[in-house]
């Protein structure tokens, strides 16, 4: 399936001049003349059922070029059976029963217009039509789930196990004791007798000769204070204080080879038999003694800490959200991770200051999964989010038709330590999908890694990470195995959202600029609305 069919009526898009690169195949001599022009599309050739791999031929020019769909702006007449879509309250009578579309609409343009995008209320809402009906069937489904929260998404509560990261815990050890303000409760700056260094120098007497040297008492006060003094070191906080501290530096930094939850017999054996550390007891609890011994559990700073490193230890499993959404405001957020992006991101100014965020090259892939009726979008949250542009910890897309379900690639990256991020999520999806199919063996089959493709048609401007990576995979459920060669058509064309006319670019959600017709009467009806850009 292409974008345009022959004898669709298409108008080439102007001032492509007679540059190479403004062509999707290249420049020929005379191309230029179909700038701006309404032409017939006469041959389609579309081998690789990919919308960029497309091929037109045109009747004007005999067939003799090659053209691409970026070569047009859009069908000539729109004119088809469904009712135009092109304010709010088309959009609600069409497909309010589904959420707040005015709201859906508001928060689509208030998201585009952030991030620099053009839009319309007339293009969001040709965008949010076509997306409802794609997603239609998709929406249904969901709704039937007992994990359906509202606005096309569902929402389950996962727990992940927490791999110790042996690296995190050797530094939390080795700083440890300076962070939490151990030498602060540790270094005594006053001796036994409740007296400073200082305190030292003051002999009593006031100017010493040589004769007073002779007088033993004199001779036994400054010997008494020598001695005294010996007993502090050069920052005036005593040795003996020195020493606990430096022995208190030591024993908790032998935790730093510890990365299992309970002690060990070499580690009890290893330390000193007055810290009461016993083998088989909790690592984080033999930690929490030795603090206790020196008493570092009263600063300030501790539970603080303490907590951090049992987190470490423990191997708690995390509490998360994992929603499994088809929801618009998802698709196109669906690269604003918590600490990372990817070519997706509509952030193409990398605002939100991701380590990468390559320029948004792939942006207008949002929408082609959004507009499509298979792709879902998954993503892991800590919280529910108030705000959907709360970065994402997890995102992983799966497209879901004809009982095979592909799976994209997690974002950021695939594993948590020891746990297959994969197949955890996959797991997920399958489970949820079982209960909404109704299926009795609920039991689901994953076909050999890198066999993605032949169960895929492509369309629209995504990064096809499906067929790139060999985590990606398509299973199907094993009491509907004869679906296992069943082929899923993902991705979709894009709706420019200012102008409402199909978009093919991969680097942009609206048109660079926008070409309509004069005679669009669609157009001239929104002309009298107020843009936001
Ligand atoms: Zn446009």
């Amino acid at each position: 399936m292409a974008l345009y069919n022959v004898g669709d009526r298409v108008i080439v898009r102007e001032n492509l001049g007679t540059i190479d690169n403004n062509y999707r195949y290249g420049y020929g001599s005379g191309m230029e003349r179909f700038c701006g022009q309404t032409v017939t599309i006469s041959a389609v050739n579309h081998d690789f059922e990919d919308e960029n791999c497309v091929v037109y031929s045109l009747a004007e020019d005999d067939e003799h070029w090659k053209w691409g769909s970026d070569d047009f702006v859009g069908l000539a007449d729109s004119s088809t059976s469904q009712p135009i879509v092109s304010k709010k309250a088309d959009l609600k009578t069409a497909w309010g029963q589904y959420c707040d579309t005015d709201k859906l609409v508001d928060d689509v343009m208030a998201l585009l217009t952030k991030y620099g995008h053009r839009n319309s209320e007339y293009g969001v809402c040709k965008m949010l039509n076509e997306y409802f009906t794609n997603k239609k069937d998709l929406i249904e489904l969901f709704q039937k789930s007992e994990h359906y929260i509202g606005d096309m998404r569902m929402m389950i509560d996962i727990e992940l196990e927490r791999e110790n990261s042996a690296c995190d815990i050797r530094k939390f050890c080795d700083e440890f004791c300076s962070n939490v303000g151990a030498s602060k409760l540790l270094l005594k700056y006053k001796d036994e007798n409740g007296k400073k260094f200082e305190d030292y120098l003051r002999t009593g007497v006031k100017s010493i000769t040589a004769k007073d040297l002779m007088k033993p008492e004199t001779a036994t006060k400054l010997k008494k204070a020598t001695e005294a003094q010996d007993k502090f070191a050069r920052d005036g906080a005593t040795l003996a204080s020195h020493m606990v501290n430096n022995e208190c530096y030591g024993t908790v930094r032998k935790f730093r080879n510890i990365s299992i939850s309970t002690i060990s017999k070499e580690f009890a054996e290893s330390v000193d038999e007055k810290y009461k550390v016993r083998e088989g007891m909790k690592t984080s609890r033999a930690f929490n003694r030795v603090c206790t011994f020196y008493g570092i559990d009263k600063a300030k700073k501790y539970n603080k800490l303490f907590a951090q490193y049992a987190d470490m230890v423990n191997g708690l499993k995390r509490k998360l959200k994992f929603f499994i959404s088809v929801n618009p405001i998802d698709y196109l957020t669906m690269s604003f991770g918590v600490n990372w992006a990817s070519c997706h991101t509509i952030d193409k100014e990398n605002r939100r200051r991701m380590p990468s965020s390559y320029s948004g090259m792939y942006c207008g892939g949002t929408m082609s999964y959004m507009l499509d009726g298979t792709s879902i979008i998954t993503f892991v949250h800590d919280h529910v989010p108030t705000n959907w542009e709360d970065g994402k910890i997890y995102r992983c897309m799966f497209h879901y038709g004809n009982d095979i379900l592909v799976q994209g690639r997690v974002y950021p990256q695939g594993n948590d330590g020891r746990t297959d991020l994969y197949k955890v999520f996959r797991n997920y999806m399958q489970d949820e999908l079982s209960a909404l199919l109704g299926l009795t063996d609920t039991i689901w089959r994953k076909k050999d890694n890198g066999r993605v493709s032949s169960n895929v048609n492509s369309l629209g401007v995504h990064y096809r990470d499906y067929t790139n990576f060999s985590d990606c995979n398509v299973s199907y459920p094993r009491e509907r195995s004869d679906s296992s060669d069943n082929v899923i058509t993902i991705g979709h064309s894009g709706v420019c959202p200012h102008c409402g006319r199909p978009i093919t670019e991969n680097g942009r959600i609206s048109h660079s600029s926008c070409r309509v017709p004069l005679a669009d009467t669609a157009w001239t009806t929104v002309t009298t609305t107020t843009f936001s850009f």
